[in-house]
């Protein structure tokens, strides 16, 4: 028999990838979607009889999880990944920061509850909640897997930004006081992604506009030559790095109890571009080309990640920007019949 694990937010960019790598590393999955339409979509593309889906229509609803861990007492890992990531909400504190931390403290509470079977848990959390936004562009700063944002909640509540950053934070140290207060049977890691970049996991996911994270690259590719170049710059790992990073958050004993923060290489929108423009014919002409070979001047003066300790508990090479960025913008440009 193998082993059962349980993914919340199966729908997602990141948790479909977690899946696809779960069972082809020989895991059973149960992963939780809101409606039976998008689970019988996501289970159409997975093709596994190693796959089914439970419902959870609403993470934050209290005793969201329960029925899933009352009917499924076969699961012994649990992957929490559901929480909204996207900052065009009307309300950041009912949208953002109230969904992601009742969420996460339901999925934690349904496992002490319901789940005694459980030895690990893994909890998505991200960058957000490690760095200070207003000292991610200061070189002088380090931030590491000890860092914290320092926000408050009356901040998260300002705007999506805040509220977004805000929502992992507080979810995450919720989790965190959870291990602290209960001292539940299971082992707690964390995953503190930065922007995760890279292809759907299935052409079927590509849309119009994709997840909030992949679409940072497809806004840049949608430019056209004569737009102003956006000012967005930030640090980033690949899809297939952040799900390979969940399996070993669980599997590895050195992972225990730790934060594994994942981030491979700053970036900023010249280097994006710097990067189509050089990889796709198609693109030539279509896109601005501003300062090619400049973006070190931006991302030089920004804050240092310092993840050695991640980077040795993961033991893996992490993929580089350029085979992210081609690899998500050759997908959209293949299913659009582009290429
Ligand atoms: P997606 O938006 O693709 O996935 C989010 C998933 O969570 C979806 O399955 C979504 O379901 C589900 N979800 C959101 N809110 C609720 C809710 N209230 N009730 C039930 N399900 C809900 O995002 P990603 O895959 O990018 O993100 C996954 C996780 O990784 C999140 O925790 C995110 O914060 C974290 N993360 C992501 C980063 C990135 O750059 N992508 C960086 C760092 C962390 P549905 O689609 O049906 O609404």
């Amino acid at each position: 028999m193998s082993t059962t694990v349980f993914v919340s937010g199966a729908t997602g960019f990141i948790a479909q990838h977690l899946i696809k790598q779960l069972i082809a590393k020989g895991y059973s999955v149960i992963g939780s979607v809101r409606s039976t339409e998008k689970g019988d979509a996501l289970k159409k593309n997975l093709n596994s009889d190693k796959f089914q889906y439970a419902i959870v229509r609403d993470i934050q609803v209290e005793g969201a999880f329960n029925e899933v861990f009352k009917n499924h007492p076969e699961i012994t890992i649990v992957l929490h990944t559901a929480s909204p990531f996207t900052f065009n909400v009307t309300n950041p504190e009912k949208d953002l920061l109230i969904p992601a931390v009742e969420g996460t403290k339901n999925a934690l509470n349904a496992v002490i509850e319901y789940a005694p079977q459980v030895t690990n848990v893994v909890v998505t959390s991200s960058y957000a909640a490690v760095l200070t936004i207003a000292k991610e562009r200061d070189s002088s700063v380090t931030f590491d897997e000890s860092s914290w944002n320092e926000i408050t909640w009356e901040q998260a509540k300002q705007n999506n930004l805040a509220g977004y950053v805000g929502s992992k934070t507080f979810a995450e140290k919720a989790a965190w006081e959870i291990m602290e207060t209960k001292k539940p049977h299971f082992t707690l890691s964390t995953v503190n992604p930065n922007y995760v970049f890279g292809p759907q996991a299935f052409d079927s996911e590509v849309k119009d506009t994709l997840n909030t994270s992949a679409e940072m690259i497809n806004s840049v590719a949608k430019l056209t030559a004569n737009d102003a170049i956006p000012e967005t710059t930030g640090g980033f790992i690949d899809v297939r790095d952040v799900a390979a990073a969940h399996i070993i958050a669980f599997e590895k004993k050195e992972a225990a109890s730790k934060r594994l923060l994942l981030c491979n290489k700053r970036f900023n929108s010249q280097l994006l571009l710097d990067i189509l423009n050089e990889n796709f014919s198609y693109l030539k002409g279509k896109l601005p080309v501003g300062k090619p070979g400049t973006s070190k001047e931006i991302t030089d003066k920004m804050a240092t990640v310092n993840n050695e300790a991640t980077k040795k508990i993961l033991g893996f090479e992490f993929i580089g920007l350029k085979q992210s960025v081609v690899d998500t913008v050759q997908q959209v440009l293949t299913v659009n019949g582009k290429l």
